[in-house]
């Protein structure tokens, strides 16, 4: 999981989605007014895909939790869900007893309740392009807290001084700097020695969540960046200024925004000798 730069303000991301869809916002906007009076969010068709390819180009085509990458906008924009950070219909109980691996806390994760973030279905700081496998088969309805839920209307900004989401979101203005609470271990992630208590429930609870270092395809991802930029190295290391050069590139390459499993290549440059 990486944060984005730079990160766009909601003018600038607003700006995005008008350039894409001229429309779109009126359409959104009517929506949302309708889940309010409401009180519920309830629709029989959805217009959030309008603006996938938005977040898409953002992400670089990779999953915003997990760092794959998934298919480009030509072909493959089906392998991208639009991720509702906050859910828009319900939240669930998480974590919940027959998940696989277990998970139990001693604190709470905030209560379940049937009505969900409604108003924040349309919100475009509420998006992201995550992968089947963390959204669909798991993030879901789900959003751990500390503390109590936010109040209902109240935008996002609010929320976030009112509930502290236990799940880092690298999106917007105010979203969160992976790095600043993840470091890796060769493939493993973990949670940073040197944060504050907060930090660390937020950084455990989002590897345990996505199951950051129980997926196969996660794994041999990381593995094969590690090699490729020891490769890298080593050609940095040549005597011959031109094959230096192309060692720079290959690494600075791997470490771009646009790569796969750029948080650990990143902590792998700068800590390439380090003991297992
Ligand atoms: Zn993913």
């Amino acid at each position: 999981m990486i944060r984005h730069h730079p990160p766009l303000t909601r003018a600038q991301l607003a700006d995005r989605i008008r350039t894409h869809d001229a429309g779109w916002h009126a359409r959104a906007a009517d929506r949302t007014s309708g889940f309010i009076v409401a009180g519920r969010f309830a629709e029989d068709s959805s217009i959030w895909s309008d603006v996938k390819v938005v977040y898409m180009a953002l992400q670089y085509n990779k999953c915003i939790y997990c760092e794959r990458v998934l298919g480009a906008e030509l072909t493959g924009k089906s392998e991208h869900d639009v991720e509702h950070f906050r859910p828009k219909g319900r939240v669930m109980t998480w974590p919940y007893a027959a998940r696989k691996p277990k998970v139990s806390y001693t604190f709470s994760t905030g209560t379940p309740n049937s009505i969900g973030y409604y108003w924040l279905a349309y919100d475009i700081e509420n998006y992201a392009c995550s992968c089947k496998g963390c959204n669909s088969d798991r993030k879901r309805d789900y959003f751990p807290i500390l503390g109590a839920r936010g109040a209902a209307t109240d935008n996002i900004a609010a929320l976030n001084q009112s509930e502290i989401p236990l799940l880092l979101f690298p999106c917007g203005v105010d979203g969160d700097d992976p790095a600043a609470f993840i470091t890796f271990t060769g493939v493993i992630a973990q949670v940073r020695s040197d944060v504050d208590a907060t930090a660390k429930l937020r950084a455990q609870v989002t590897i345990d969540f996505f199951s950051l270092n129980d997926r196969e395809e996660l794994l041999a991802d990381r593995a094969r960046v590690i090699r490729e930029l020891a490769k890298a190295m080593e050609l940095m290391n040549h005597s011959d200024p031109a094959w230096q050069a192309r060692g720079q590139r290959d690494l600075d390459q791997i470490t771009s925004d646009a790569s796969p499993q750029a948080a650990c290549a990143r902590l792998r440059r700068a800590r390439p000798y380090r003991r297992q």
